[in-house]
C-alpha cells in the first residue's frame, strides 16, 4: 500500500480531461507530473497549476521512452477529436500504440498501477445498443476514424497482454462523449461547435438529419469516475464504460444550446461525415456495481456551465489565439 502523497504521472495532462484530473489529484495531496507534447493541449489550461509546489510539467512526446519514478500512471495522451486526430493520422496511431508500449514498459519497471483512457469509439458503429463492455465492436480498420479507433483498440490489447503476461495492475476506462470547460474551442466537436456558433449568432451546423444520438457526460463526473476506477482493485483487468447513459439527438442538443444562449442562430444541415456512428449510449451497469458511480450533473446543467466558460473566453478576447 502506497502512502500519501503518491507520485502520479498524467500523460496528456495539459488537455481537456487531463487538466481536470491533475487538479483533482493535487487537491487530494498527490505529487503530479503532467507530461504533454502540447499537440492539442495548451499551457493556458494548466497556467493556474504551474506555480503549485506539487505540480511539474514535462514537455515530452509519449511515443518516445519516458523514465520517471511514479506510483501511478494515467495515460490520457492522444488527440481526441476527429479534426485533430485526422490531421496527422500516423502520429495518432503511434501515440496510442507506441505511447501505450512506453507507459506500460514504465509501469512494469517501476511497479506502478496504470490507467488507460480508452474510448467508446472502440465499439465503432455499434450493432448492439446500449453498449456493454463485453461487446467487441464494429469498427472499420481502414477508414478515416481508424487511426483513432484501431489505435485505441490496440492500446487496450497491449494493456491486457501486459496484465496477463507481466501481472500489471491495469484499469481501462472506455470513455463516452464528455464535455465541459477547457474543451478545445476549435476541436470541431458538436458541443464546442454549437456553443461557439450560437454565441456568435451563426448558423448551427447539424451533420446529417440530426437524428443520430450521443450521450454527454459532464467532465467533473467523468473525473470522479477515473478516481474511483483507479482506486478499485476489483476493476483490475476489466474494461469499464464511463459516460452518461442519457441519450439525446444532435438536433435536441442544437435546440437546447440555442435556448440556453438566447441566440438568434438557425439550424443549417450539412452532409454527415463518413463512419459517423448512428447511435451511441453507454451501459454503465458495471461502473455502478463496481464503483458506485453514475453521473450527477444533467447534460443541460453541464451545458450551462460550459456556455459560461466559452462566453467568458470569447469576452476575454483570447478566442482566436488558440488553434
Ligand atoms: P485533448 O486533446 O484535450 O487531450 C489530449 C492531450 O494529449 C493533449 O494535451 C495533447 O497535447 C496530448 N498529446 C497528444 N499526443 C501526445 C503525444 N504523442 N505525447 C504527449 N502528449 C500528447 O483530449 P481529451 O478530450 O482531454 O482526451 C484525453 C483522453 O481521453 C484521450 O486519450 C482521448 O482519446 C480520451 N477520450 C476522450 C473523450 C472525450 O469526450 N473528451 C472520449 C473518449 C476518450
Ligand atoms: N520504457 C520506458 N520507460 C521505462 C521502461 C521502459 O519508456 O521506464 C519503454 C522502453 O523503451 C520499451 C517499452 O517501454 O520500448 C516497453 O518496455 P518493456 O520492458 O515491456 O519491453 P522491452 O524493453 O523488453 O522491449
Ligand atoms: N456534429 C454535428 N455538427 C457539428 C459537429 C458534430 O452535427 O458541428 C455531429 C457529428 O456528426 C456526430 C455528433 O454530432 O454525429 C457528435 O460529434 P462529435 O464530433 O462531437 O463526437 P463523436 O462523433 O466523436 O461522437
Amino acid at each position: 500500500m502506497v502512502s500519501l502523497p503518491k507520485h502520479i504521472l498524467v500523460t496528456g495532462g495539459a488537455g481537456f480531461l487531463g487538466t481536470h484530473l491533475c487538479e483533482r489529484l493535487l487537491d487530494q495531496g498527490h505529487e503530479v507530473i503532467c507530461l504533454d507534447n502540447f499537440y492539442t493541449g495548451s499551457r493556458r489550461n494548466i497556467h493556474h497549476l504551474e506555480s503549485h509546489p506539487r505540480f511539474e510539467v514535462m514537455r515530452h512526446d509519449v511515443t518516445f521512452p519516458v523514465y520517471v519514478e511514479v506510483d501511478e500512471i494515467f495515460n490520457l495522451a492522444c488527440p481526441a477529436s476527429p479534426v485533430h486526430y485526422q490531421r496527422h493520422p500516423v502520429q495518432t496511431v503511434k501515440t496510442s500504440v507506441h505511447g501505450a508500449i512506453n507507459v506500460l514498459g514504465l509501469a512494469k519497471r517501476v511497479g506502478a498501477k496504470i490507467f488507460q483512457a480508452s474510448t467508446s469509439e472502440i465499439y465503432g458503429d455499434p450493432e448492439v445498443h446500449p453498449q456493454q463492455e463485453d461487446y467487441w465492436g464494429n469498427t472499420n480498420p481502414i477508414g478515416l476514424r481508424s487511426c483513432y479507433d484501431e489505435g485505441k483498440r490496440c492500446a487496450e490489447t497491449l494493456f491486457f497482454d501486459y496484465h496477463r503476461q507481466y501481472g500489471l495492475d491495469i484499469r481501462v476506462a472506455r470513455i463516452f462523449n464528455t464535455f465541459g470547460p477547457r474543451m478545445h474551442p476549435h476541436d470541431g466537436r458538436v458541443v464546442s461547435n454549437f456553443i461557439l456558433q450560437a454565441l456568435r449568432n451563426e448558423p448551427i451546423t447539424i451533420y446529417g438529419d440530426g437524428e443520430q444520438t450521443r450521450s454527454f457526460c459532464y467532465v467533473d463526473d467523468l473525473v470522479e469516475g477515473f478516481l474511483r476506477l483507479m482506486a478499485c482493485d476489483e476493476a483490475n483487468g476489466q474494461p469499464v464504460n464511463l459516460g452518461n447513459p442519457v441519450e439525446i439527438t444532435i438536433r435536441e442538443m442544437a435546440e437546447t444550446v440555442i435556448e440556453q444562449t438566447g441566440s438568434s442562430s438557425e439550424l443549417s444541415f450539412k452532409p454527415l461525415p463518413s463512419d459517423d456512428p448512428v447511435r451511441r449510449r453507454p451501459d454503465i451497469t458495471r461502473a455502478q456495481n463496481l464503483l458506485d458511480w453514475q453521473p450527477q450533473t444533467t447534460w443541460e446543467d453541464g451545458l450551462a456551465k460550459t456556455i459560461s466558460y466559452f462566453d467568458a473566453m470569447l469576452k476575454d478576447g483570447w478566442w482566436g489565439m488558440v488553434e
